[in-house]
């Protein structure tokens, strides 16, 4: 998906301290995406205190909605986008060529590097829309990387009695994801059956964060609703997750992420020039940069959203 919002503010993303094991709420807002039928997502990431967990830098919850999502081309550079679907199907069109359908359970991956562009459209498949779309900050050194996409339909499981874990990136308990991955991180996917009480590892100098998407949860002790984005710190050798009822949930993490970046519209790059120079080569159609994707017009590609009146630079994170 791609970040629709009309006016985009500029994000607060420079590198943080070590935080040390804490169990922090940070609220998902809500964020319309305009469009005949206001659709709308609620995004825990990123937060103007909390700009990125691991290289995880982006966290869209979008529906469950009766109708399909769909997002017409626009581009991105300096990040990868994971595309999580719970229910219903979602057609993906890039400018490397790529056109494939993802359904719930597989991962769609694409490695943006220097630029690519992408639409996604859910299938009229009857089921509801609902999922995650997440994005990763590439390193400095993998930025320029080739643009490329990957799907897996096979993603490895980590399992523990009353626990189940889809890994999609990364590595949770020594079982780790086929997809490239571009810092040491996870992405996982997690069922707790009904009055299960199940202790996963975790990375001690990692930091995490956890997101009920259905049930109710208790990790590291606090109870998590469905909605809100309960970050971890860093420092936990493990979690230890229960549910009276069942819970799904997604576990995200990784070292933390210590590059300075800006963030904006569908970007992720180091500086002002960074972004300014990928938004003038969307908006003049450098094909060199952003090839046009097969089946859509011209006239179906997403404007770039005005810069902002200021320039564009990594700011604080603030007092915690
Ligand atoms: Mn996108």
């Amino acid at each position: 998906m791609s970040n629709l919002d009309a006016n985009p503010a500029e994000q607060d993303c420079r590198a943080k301290d070590d935080p040390g094991p804490v169990a922090d709420f940070h609220e998902a807002r809500d964020v319309p995406l305009g469009g005949v039928r206001g659709v709308h997502v609620m995004r825990a990431l990123p937060q103007r205190v909390l700009p990125t967990v691991g290289a995880w830098c982006f966290l869209d919850h979008f529906g469950p909605h009766a109708e399909p999502m769909n997002v017409n081309p626009h581009p991105h550079i300096g990040l990868q986008t994971v595309t999580w679907p719970f229910q219903g199907e979602i057609r993906h069109r890039d400018s490397v060529g790529s056109d494939v359908v993802v359904r719930p359970r597989q991962l769609n991956i694409m490695t943006a590097g220097r630029g690519i562009a992408h639409s996604e459209f859910g299938l009229e498949t009857g089921a509801a829309s609902h999922g995650l779309q997440l994005w990763t900050a590439l390193p400095d050194e993998h930025r320029d990387t080739a643009p490329h996409f990957e799907q897996h339909q096979d993603l490895p499981v980590y399992e523990l009695p009353g626990l189940r874990a889809l890994v999609f990136l990364g590595t949770l308990g020594g079982v780790t994801s086929p997809a490239t991955a571009y810092s040491p991180i996870v992405g996982a996917d997690i069922t707790v059956n009904p009055g299960a009480a199940a202790t996963i590892p975790l990375t001690n100098y990692h930091e995490h964060a956890v997101m009920v998407i259905d049930g109710d949860l208790t990790a590291a002790g606090t109870d998590v609703p469905p909605g809100p984005l309960l970050y971890l710190g860093t420092g936990r050798s493990e979690l230890t997750l229960t549910s009276r009822a069942g819970a799904h949930l997604i576990l995200l993490g990784g070292e933390p992420f210590r590059e300075d970046i800006v963030m904006w519209w569908n970007f992720v790059g180091r500086s002002h020039e960074d972004i300014e120079e990928a938004r003038n080569d969307w908006e003049k159609r450098t094909v060199e940069r952003f090839p046009d994707i097969a089946g859509h017009t011209v006239e179906e590609r997403i404007p770039a959203p005005p810069l902002p009146g200021i320039r564009l630079k990594p700011r604080g994170r603030g007092p915690r």
